[in-house]
């Protein structure tokens, strides 16, 4: 790497996502230590990351990623570091020909039913649930009232059996109850995909985000370097080295722990995506940001970019997701973007933990590390979480 890193750093930092890329700057800006941040891709933001194409459209080069949170101190850190444009996500989902809101709630009720019936379903949810309550599918596929039980087999039949078979390859039951839990009945006329207090987009988009947040003198960032083949883990005696010396500082690593390990416990499977993007020259394609298809077609939804941050152009941008099996051999499919969390895969994840714990100056976070299913405000806090908890045994 041609730099001494030893003496020269007291943290090195391996991905430059969010959770990288706030704990470099709180150790950076907070505790005065010196940080290199070392990122495998040409760019910074991880999955996050935005740029603005030739048409002037803000293109999300992972798929679509909406801020939202209920969490105010997440908030207020990134709002160190931009000013927000206002935005609430709202999905539409194309069943029977018809696009209706999702979650389903009582607008899409009414669209799907005869006003009377519908009418009887709204009282027997609101009696169950309270107005305003929100119930997971797989929850309400257990009621005992009849109507409610016929609702709950038309959702979970036209809205999630098949969206789920393509994004997992698995039924919905297969998979962890937290997953589908994201998208709940909601028993309320609000079309909004999140109902956190906080919802918007960083207003010149989530790259410059990161640049910000990485901007602090202290922070070294090295992209289109792959830091796992500099560290060495020495089991015998808990040390981490770096050509054949004890390396002095802390290491952070946001990427996936089987790989650290050279997959020793066996690979930990992950889903992945292929995005077609394709720009049209017409104004708008799409009457919203997003269009989920659960039954038709190979693709599960389709995304506008320019509803997201509103542009003037007389072209627009769509991306299409095509969900596949990870594999870090086939260049097509090896990013991971999903961690597959059923219980044989979080005991893998777990033998992988229990190694990283050994090494008292490694931490490991993030979506990938942590091998968990966070939003972004998830992995921003849990990084605010574990600087705190590691700076003052630094
Ligand atoms: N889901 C579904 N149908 C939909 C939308 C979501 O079955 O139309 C299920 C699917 O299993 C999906 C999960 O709910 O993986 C979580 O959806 P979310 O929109 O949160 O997924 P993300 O945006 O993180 O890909």
């Amino acid at each position: 790497m041609g730099t001494p890193i030893n003496g020269k750093y007291d943290v090195v930092v391996i991905g430059a996502g969010f959770s990288g890329a706030v704990i470099a700057e709180r150790f950076a800006s907070q505790c005065n230590k010196k940080v290199l941040v070392l990122e495998q891709r040409d760019h910074v933001g991880g999955n996050c990351f935005d740029y603005k194409n030739q048409f002037g459209v803000v293109v999300h080069k992972y798929g679509p990623h909406l801020f939202h949170t209920n969490k105010k101190e997440v908030w207020d850190y990134l709002s160190l570091f931009t000013k927000w444009h206002r935005y609430e996500h709202e999905v539409l989902a194309s069943i029977d020909g018809q696009l209706v809101p999702l979650p389903f709630n009582l607008n899409t009720l009414y669209l799907l039913y005869p006003e009377e019936k519908a009418k009887t379903i709204e009282r027997l949810l609101v009696q169950h649930y309270g107005y305003g309550g929100k119930v997971a599918i797989l929850d309400l596929k257990e009621t005992k009232e009849p109507l409610l039980k016929e609702l709950a087999t038309l959702v979970y039949e036209k809205f999630f059996v098949n969206y789920t078979t393509k994004q997992w390859g698995c039924s919905p039951k297969q998979i962890s109850p937290a997953v589908t839990a994201r998208v709940p009945v909601v028993i309320s006329h609000d079309n909004r995909y999140f109902h956190d207090s906080y919802q918007a987009i960083p207003v010149n988009g989530y790259t410059k985000v990161f640049e910000r947040i990485l901007s602090h003198p202290n922070i070294s960032v090295k992209l289109g370097f792959d830091g796992i083949g500099l560290f060495e883990f020495d089991e015998s005696t808990s040390t981490i080295k770096i050509s054949d010396n004890e390396f002095e500082g802390r290491l952070i690593f946001t990427g996936m722990l089987d790989q650290l390990f050279g997959y020793r416990f066996g690979e930990l499977p992950y889903r992945s995506l292929k995005f077609d993007f394709e720009t049209l020259a017409q104004k708008q394609f799409q009457p919203n940001t997003t269009v989920n298809y659960p039954n038709e077609h190979q693709f599960t939804r389709i995304t506008e970019f320019k509803h997201i941050l509103p542009v003037e152009s007389d072209h627009t941008t769509i991306v299409r997701e095509y969900p596949q099996d990870y594999d870090r051999l086939d260049a097509t499919k090896n990013v991971p973007y999903y961690p597959v969390f059923n219980e044989g895969n979080q005991t893998k994840h777990q033998a992988y933990a229990a190694l990283a714990n050994k090494f008292k100056k490694l931490t490991y976070i993030g979506r990938l590390a942590d091998y968990k299913y966070f939003n972004m405000d998830d992995a921003i806090a849990n990084a605010l979480t574990t600087f705190r908890k590691i700076s003052n045994v630094f």
